[in-house]
């Protein structure tokens, strides 16, 4: 289906903005114009879903979220950033592994199955993106994708 990007992901934010009682900010930096992408809405809502669930999971009381959008070349890419408890270095590209998850009693608590990132890769892949994660052990996690625009609609600023 075709969407604009900003309206999709902000519905999805509002959501979030909604049931959110963990006293979290969520911090928003989009652009107002439209940026039309190609995308299965519903596995899209499941991959912004389990990112975002993640930042709040591994979030401290207070912490805030932040969630960007921008157009760089031929993609939109997007990025959401919290101030949890980060992830060691050798294991930042591993979290995208089947069943990973970073230290088993930490996590035990929390609950997951550690596959939700395994499975926003696959669907980020499949839409012809790319999904990596930047983080500081103890800072915050940063979780980037990227998806193809919508070609052959003329300019899009
Ligand atoms: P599920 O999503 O299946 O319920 P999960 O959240 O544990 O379980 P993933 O979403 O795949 O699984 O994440 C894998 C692991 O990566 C997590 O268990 C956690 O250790 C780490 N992780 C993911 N996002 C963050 C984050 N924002 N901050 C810190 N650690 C994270
Ligand atoms: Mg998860």
């Amino acid at each position: 289906r075709e969407v604009d990007f900003i309206s999709f992901f902000n519905d999805i934010i509002d959501r979030f903005d909604m049931l959110e009682k963990e006293n979290i900010e969520l911090s928003r930096s989009l652009p107002d114009s439209v940026i039309r992408v190609q995308i299965d809405t519903d596995k899209m809502t499941q991959v912004l879903d389990n990112i975002i669930s993640n930042a709040m999971k591994y979030s401290p009381e207070g912490g805030k979220i932040t969630f960007l959008a921008a157009v760089k070349g031929r993609k939109v890419k997007i990025s959401i950033s919290d101030q949890g408890v980060g992830i060691p270095k050798n294991n930042v590209s591993k979290i995208f592994d089947r069943f990973f998850r970073v230290d088993k009693a930490r996590s035990r608590d929390i609950g997951g199955t550690g596959l939700g990132l395994a499975i926003a890769k696959e669907i980020v892949l499949a839409h012809g993106g790319d999904i990596w994660a930047e983080s500081e052990w103890g800072q915050g996690t940063t979780i980037h994708f990227t998806l193809p625009l919508q070609k052959g609609r003329g300019a899009q600023l």
